[in-house]
């Protein structure tokens, strides 16, 4: 009989799980607590790090060509060909992905939230369920292990902005790495006239957990000669990074926020929730959902720990670890994309993050 799989969540991870474990054939419910799209918290930026995925199918809005980590000058890496940043549409890429999913059979249910208690009973009906349903999952509920996701979380808020940003530079990010916190500011234009502009923090210290972020944020503004904008929306959320334990409970398999996959170093995780979905649906279509831990590792475990163990000595030595690194382009895009021999220089590879 086919095997029938469920997956909670319509975000990055559980739309990626979806398509993949369609394309396998197997039978597939997809449970979205709102309609697809709704309530994206993000900066929008496509980040392939590890090369897998390429060019999002959809929602695409430019190719990032060069990324600006300078505070007061211009501090320009060109990402070039081989590196893959995107800017995107996130809502129109995952509607897209929901109606490629659809169209493949899944049975999407929209306005159709899980709590602890129907996860409990799906357990029993569904051969496998995936949760894809971000952080805290609904899993951490069930089980208790909830304030794993707070631990070396990335704090971020986020106004998405209207005015000029062509001042960017033509297809430019801005990443700023700032010297009086363990942190970060970001400016990712979606066109010419409107921009998502964040403060993220890492959650790590006394000093750095009392930052005031709204106020950053607003400081960020003036600094950036854009206190003038109009600011359209307001959001303030968190990134996991933190180490989940277990990453199958029984017939349970996490992946993407609900497995704390996000980067340490700069908060992004839409591509592991898609790798981590994708090779979910595959491991569950070939029955050896006990190998999913070691293969996930196996595919992003030396870009977490390298990235961790970075942001640690960022910490230990403060700010002038990271403006040396910054000096020098090559590294900090060997770095981001996990080029080698870059984890290598640093040591990185042995330990585990989860
Ligand atoms: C301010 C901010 C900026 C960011 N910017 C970037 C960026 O530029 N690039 C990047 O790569 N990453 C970024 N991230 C991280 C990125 O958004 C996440 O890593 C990514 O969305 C994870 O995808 P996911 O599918 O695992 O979870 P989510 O995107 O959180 O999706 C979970 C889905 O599950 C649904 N859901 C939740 N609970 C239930 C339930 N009980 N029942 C049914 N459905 C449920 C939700 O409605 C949602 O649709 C940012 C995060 C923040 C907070």
């Amino acid at each position: 009989m086919q095997k029938s799989i469920a997956i909670i969540g319509g975000g990055p991870g559980g739309l990626s799980a979806a398509v993949r474990a369609a394309e396998l054939g197997l039978r597939v419910v997809l449970y979205e607590k709102g309609h697809i799209g709704c309530g994206i918290t993000c900066a929008e930026g496509f980040i392939d790090t590890l090369g897998i995925l390429g060019k999002p199918e959809s929602g695409v809005l430019f190719k990032v060509e060069k990324v600006n980590f300078g505070a007061n000058k211009e501090h320009l890496v060109n990402v070039g060909d081989d590196y893959g940043i995107w800017m995107i549409d996130r809502d129109a890429w995952q509607r897209s992905l929901a109606k490629k999913a659809h169209d493949l059979g899944v049975s999407v249910k929209e306005h159709y939230p899980i709590d602890k208690h129907r996860l409990q009973e799906m357990r029993d009906t569904h051969n496998y369920i995936i949760d894809a349903s971000g952080a805290p999952s609904v899993t951490s509920r069930m089980y208790g292990f909830i304030s794993t996701y707070l631990k070396n979380a990335t704090i971020l808020a986020q106004y998405s902005v209207e005015g000029d940003f062509s001042f960017l530079g033509k297809n430019t990010i801005k990443i700023v790495y700032e010297p009086h916190y363990v942190g970060y500011y970001y400016i990712f234009p979606k066109g010419q006239n409107i921009a998502n502009v964040g403060v993220g923090k890492f959650h790590l210290n006394k000093k750095n957990r009392a930052l005031y972020l709204n106020k950053e944020l607003n400081d960020v503004l003036i600094k950036e000669g854009l206190d003038g904008y109009r600011v359209l929306k307001k959001v303030q959320s968190f990134t996991p990074s933190a180490s989940v334990a277990r990453l199958v409970w029984r017939n349970i398999l996490l992946v993407g926020d609900a497995a704390a996959l996000c980067s340490p170093l700069y908060g992004g995780g839409i591509d592991m929730a898609c790798i981590s979905g994708r090779l979910a649906a595959e491991l569950i279509a070939s029955n050896q959902i006990s190998l999913y831990p070691t293969r996930l590792w196996g595919i992003i475990g030396k870009k977490l720990t390298m990235e961790k163990r970075v942001r640690s000595l960022w910490h230990f030595f403060g700010y002038p670890f990271i403006r040396g690194i910054l000096r020098y382009p090559g590294l900090m895009r060997g770095i981001i994309f996990n080029k080698r021999p870059i984890p290598q220089i640093l040591g990185f590879g042995s330990k585990r993050v989860f």
